[in-house]
């Protein structure tokens, strides 16, 4: 018996040595949030003392920059017994807000009822205000580049129907070739304005009821006007119809068919599929293009990633085509997945709930 308690309280100096010393700031509340202990990085990091902290409550580093329904949110979890991880704004002794990961874990008695509350926070004030100053300057370049590429474009199409197509054949074609990249081009700004409206939780969504097959074949058959090298091959049918924000759907389609014709350079043919089953609607768009490794698969949706490819240097992108379609897929409640074989080609595959 005495040699169990020893041992406990061997295990108990080592535990609270560990959280003495940790880089972390913890403190830790009784059920109704009083402080009852923080630890020195605790101290260091807000600028309270320990005397100063305990016996307050959390409310001593409120900044007012988060609303009720945000610290609601975390009691309705915590005192549910949830592990909550949220990202807060507080406010130190002296004034300056800080960003600050925190984790807040409850603790149980033996009979399952939450005693205390224990609080694990981490200072990412600097990734967070470069994170802040990047997303500025995507946004705020972006709409700089927009204005003048929308004259070029109306310039473009007013010389188009300006000069005479059948006289000057060679013009023409040089000014669809002008025109088509400036679409590339406008594509590309939307795709980066919407990658910060993403990261700043701005990016909405106008859902409304479409007939799913109307839909598809409206956007292949657009998308196929300004293509010459592959033909959109749509195959199959649903009769089912879908609540989503055409636009943005419009954008995954377009992110899918413009890889898939990127990525097979040599080929002259995409297929379309799309069909349902168990509740979804299916779209898949199959390239007979280079391929995706299997051990390439999954990173291919992270923002940024391309795949480093010598053969391969000449194709242009940003790499983020695809974070943009699994985001919007995702806040539309589908999948996004991918089949592909080296050299062979690679088949997309896209989900979306039918509206009942
Ligand atoms: P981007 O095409 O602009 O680089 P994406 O996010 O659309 O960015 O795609 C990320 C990467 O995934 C690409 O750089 C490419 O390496 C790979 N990829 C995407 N689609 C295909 C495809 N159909 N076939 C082969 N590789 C692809």
């Amino acid at each position: 018996m005495a040699k169990t308690n020893s041992n406990q309280n061997e295990t108990v100096q080592k535990l609270l040595a560990a959280i003495e010393y940790a880089a972390d700031s913890i403190f830790i509340t009784d059920k109704q949030g009083i402080i009852e202990y923080v630890n020195p990085a605790f101290e260091k990091l807000t600028g309270y003392s320990k005397d100063e902290a305990i016996g307050n409550t959390p409310k001593l580093l409120y900044s007012g920059e988060h609303d009720r329904k945000f610290y609601k949110k975390l009691w309705d979890a915590v005192l549910a017994g949830k592990v909550y991880r949220t990202l807060f704004i507080n406010k130190k002794k002296n004034g300056t807000l800080y960003y600050e990961e925190e984790t807040i874990a409850p603790v149980k008695n033996k009979q399952g009822k939450i005693r205390y509350f224990v609080s694990a926070g981490r200072d990412v004030t600097k990734r967070k205000k470069q994170e802040i100053q990047t997303e500025y300057f995507i946004s705020m370049a972006s709409h700089e580049l927009k204005t003048p590429l929308t004259t070029i474009k109306a310039y473009t199409q007013l010389l188009q129907k300006k000069i005479d197509k059948k006289n000057n054949a060679q013009q023409h074609y040089y000014l669809s070739k002008i025109n088509n990249k400036v679409d590339f081009l406008t594509r590309l700004i939307n795709n980066l304005l919407d990658v910060s409206r993403i990261k700043s939780g701005k990016l909405e969504y106008d859902k409304k009821i479409y007939d799913f097959d109307w839909m598809i074949k409206e956007l292949v058959e657009d998308l196929q006007r300004g293509i010459d090298s592959h033909q959109l091959i749509l195959k199959g049918k649903t009769q089912k119809q879908v609540n989503v924000d055409k636009n943005r759907i419009g954008e995954v389609v377009t992110n899918l068919i413009n890889n898939a014709i990127k990525y097979s350079p040599e080929a002259n043919k995409i297929i379309i599929n799309h069909n349902d089953t168990n509740g979804s609607v299916i779209v898949s768009v199959q390239d007979f293009g280079i391929g995706i490794p299997k051990s390439q698969q999954k990173k291919i949706f992270d923002l940024f990633y391309q795949i480093k490819d010598k053969e391969n240097t000449n194709i242009v992108g940003l790499g983020i085509g695809l974070y943009l379609a699994s985001e919007i897929i995702n806040a539309h409640k589908g999948k996004l997945w991918i089949e592909s074989e080296k050299n062979k080609g690679s088949i997309f595959y896209f989900s979306l709930p039918i509206k009942e």
